[in-house]
């Protein structure tokens, strides 16, 4: 903390991590006489620069931006960019080092990073936006490259922003390289890249609760957030017979006791997709939804709960009263959307809770088999990428049991921490002093 001050979040995601890995790190000597877990904890390098770009109305605007790049021990840094006010070093700090061990969990050969700015692109025109996205593209082309950094989209970075990024990079460097992950599919884009997450995120709750004699089927998922994770998790909850009882967006709440059905869900995708809209148009569109403005969706009753906004999102009061309402599994489509305090609650309730790491890669698993067809100059279809997506989600889920297994109940942190440091770590202590 003394070396990093005021960095919180990047505390919070060192001290989770550490805890898991902490009694095979004490057994391991010459992990810890390489000091291999405090290296981990530096990042290679982080540049930050200053994006200038103009409005509409002929103003100029400063933001900051950043990558950091965490760990390239498994392969090039791979991670995504994220645009929003709430962007700092330390966010990033905290999404990068996550990034390494997700990476890890997948596979493939990526290692962690991830980038952004506190550029707000709500409100903005397309044109503000692609002068942005431009400007900022002049300064980070330097920096990454298909065998060096592979950036892709996060919150506020959706198919548009990384279009733009992607043409400006070209533009510059005058050579078409798979240089971005999620892609338009007519430019060198994966199938099923923009549903991996949320798709990936429901195979991986699957597995969750088939482990522990339960099944998808029937169960209440309260799922927070209206983008691009929160809108394909719903989906596919909803393909598989699950009840989608809530989704969000930063200004409260639907609640849907009956269940979100098909048309309601396309309603919200367009909504969301094409018109950034607000959540609370869809009440005023259907009967039977309830809004509840400036409110979370923890207090409904539900089987699972499955946080998909962005961090802190579910603190311990509302861990403790889904414990009241008898939650069985909490699965984390964003990254290390629980407090300390919710985690421990679900921790001491034995709630099945399957951490973002683990439960939210399908992402850049798909994002790193987009990396692979750009290599190999192929695509592949919609079902071969989604096969492949399932296999992988399901190798993460062994490595999880594997690693964390307990007197017949997984405890997943423990067990997606531990397979992914362990994987890294190992390749450090190979390469040596470096
Ligand atoms: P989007 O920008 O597409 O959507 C974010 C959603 O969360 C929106 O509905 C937004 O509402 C809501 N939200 C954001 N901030 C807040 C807040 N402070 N309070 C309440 N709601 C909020 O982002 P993604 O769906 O891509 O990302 C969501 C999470 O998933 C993030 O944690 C991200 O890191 C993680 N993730 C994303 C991956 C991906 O492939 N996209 C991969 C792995 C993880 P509003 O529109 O009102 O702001």
């Amino acid at each position: 903390k003394k070396r990093n001050p005021h960095e919180d979040e990047f505390h919070q995601a060192v001290e989770e991590v550490a805890t898991s890995v902490m009694p095979w790190y004490l057994q391991h000597e010459p992990y810890q006489k390489a000091q291999i877990l405090e290296r981990m904890t530096e990042p290679d390098r982080i540049v930050i620069f200053r994006v200038s770009w103009e409005t509409d109305d002929g103003d100029v605007r400063a933001n900051r931006a950043w990558r950091v790049q965490f760990n390239h021990s498994l392969g090039p840094y791979k991670g995504g960019l994220r645009f929003d006010p709430s962007v700092t070093q330390s966010v990033l700090k905290f999404l990068g080092f996550e990034q390494i061990f997700k990476n890890s969990l997948t596979g493939l050969p990526m290692g962690g990073a991830k980038g952004g700015s506190n550029f707000n692109p709500k409100g903005k025109s397309d044109r503000e936006v692609m002068r942005f996205c431009q400007s900022m593209m002049t300064e980070l082309h330097r920096h990454i490259g298909e065998d060096v950094d592979v950036p892709a989209g996060d919150i506020g970075v959706g198919s548009r922003e990384i279009s733009f990024l992607f043409g400006q990079y070209m533009r510059l460097e005058n050579r078409w390289s798979g240089v971005l992950t999620g892609k338009g599919c007519s430019f060198g884009g994966s199938a099923v890249r923009t549903e991996a997450t949320g798709y990936g995120c429901v195979y991986f709750c699957e597995h969750v609760l088939n482990e522990h004699g339960e099944g998808l089927k029937g169960k209440a998922i309260a799922i927070s957030g209206s983008g691009n994770v929160a809108l394909y998790a719903a989906e596919k909850a909803m393909l598989k017979d699950a009840k989608v009882v809530t989704m969000s967006d930063s200004g409260g709440f639907i609640h849907v006791p009956e269940g979100l059905t098909e048309p309601q869900w396309e309603f919200l995708k367009d909504l969301k997709e094409n018109r950034r809209g607000r959540i609370s148009e869809l009440a005023d569109q259907f009967d039977g939804i309830q809004f509840h403005t400036d409110a979370r969706p923890w207090g409904v009753d539900c089987d699972v709960a499955m946080p998909c906004a962005t961090q802190n999102e579910l603190d311990g009061d509302d861990a403790q009263t889904l414990i009241n309402n008898g939650v069985l599994a909490v699965c984390e489509g964003a990254n290390m959307p629980t407090t300390p305090d919710a985690a421990a609650r679900f921790r001491n309730h034995d709630i099945l809770h399957a951490p973002g790491k683990a439960s939210n890669a399908g992402g850049v698993a798909v994002s790193g088999l987009e990396q692979s067809q750009n290599a190999m100059r192929i695509s592949w279809s919609h079902e071969e990428v989604d096969e492949r997506l399932k296999k992988i989600i399901s190798e993460i889920h062994d490595r999880c049991v594997q690693h964390g297994k307990r007197n017949g109940r997984v405890n997943y942190i423990d067990g997606a921490n531990i397979a992914g440091f362990q994987k890294v770590a190992e390749a450090m202590l190979a390469y040596g002093v470096v």
